[in-house]
């Protein structure tokens, strides 16, 4: 009986000694675990923060990169701009925007690329061709029309003539006038009508160059032939020839209009400032 109870009394101590031993290894166990957890946790939690931080640097970059972007597209359209102007200038014929009249000289040889002939309608002598620079005939089409509307029909009288024929009509006036000629004529190579811009205009009203300043077609052109990119070339009193009421030379609307708003002419303009316009001729 008492063997028995020892018995007992062993084993219940060797199972309390296992409970104990077994309750301190699993204790130590959890706290390992946990502590391996919470260092990857820390891990994670740092990778992440660094992660935050790349994406961060990375769209920093990005919106770096596309301002960068955004400016090249601002120069690259400016150069367009520039090249298509440059472009655009290289194919407008530099003598149209030139001071002639003895001053600059034409060659012989310059005959303007352009030319197409002048519909007869509008031609004082019905018999002859005359010839006119093709994209400055369009302006000078829409004029006759709005003076037309305005009960005004206009007529050209003379209007591209080659070196050849100026050099013709200068030596007849010649024997006519003697020296006399040059204040109404220009000597082959200095007259504006070579370029294939320039017009002698009468209208129905005289028919006559001489009378022409006291007509109304006179005065309308005065009043608007500026809106279609025609000047008076030759008023009174200019330096080179007498006043020709009915020589009117076509350097695009941009330029004509700045003539008439500061009451200048063609020739009163340095040729530096004139040559700014070349680029809207044709506008
Ligand atoms: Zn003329």
């Amino acid at each position: 009986m008492r063997s028995k109870f020892l018995q007992i009394f062993i084993l219940s101590g060797l199972l309390l000694i296992l409970l104990l031993y077994s309750g301190f290894y699993f204790r130590t166990f959890w706290q390992i675990q946990k502590k391996a957890f919470l260092s990857r946790l820390s891990g994670a939690e740092a990778e992440l923060s660094y992660l935050r931080r790349e994406n961060y640097e990375l769209k920093e970059a990005l919106f770096s990169e596309q301002d960068k972007n955004r400016l090249f597209e601002k120069e690259i359209g400016r150069i367009f701009s520039v090249v298509g102007g440059l472009q655009k200038l290289s194919e407008l014929d530099p003598e149209l925007l030139k001071k002639y009249s003895k001053v600059y000289f034409l060659s012989e040889n310059y005959v303007p690329k352009e030319l197409t002939t002048i519909d007869p309608e509008y031609l004082y002598t019905k018999s002859q061709d005359l010839y006119f620079h093709k994209r400055a005939l369009l302006f000078l089409e829409k004029m006759f029309a709005a003076a037309e509307a305005d009960g005004i029909k206009l007529m050209v009288v003379s209007a591209y003539r080659s070196f050849g024929q100026q050099a013709d009509i200068k030596s007849g006036l010649k024997i006519t006038y003697g020296y006399g000629a040059n204040r109404f004529s220009a000597d082959q190579g200095y007259s504006e009508h070579q370029l294939g811009t320039t017009v002698d205009l009468t209208s129905q009203e005289t028919g006559a160059f001489n009378k022409f300043e006291a007509t109304a077609g006179y005065k309308w052109l005065n009043a608007n032939a500026y809106n279609f990119g025609f000047v008076l070339s030759y008023p009174p009193g200019n330096s080179y020839y007498v006043f020709e009421p009915w020589h009117w030379r076509f350097v695009g609307t941009a330029l004509a209009t700045k003539l008439r708003e500061q009451g200048k002419y063609f020739y009163d303009l340095p040729q530096r400032e004139i040559d700014e316009y070349l680029i809207t001729i044709f506008d």
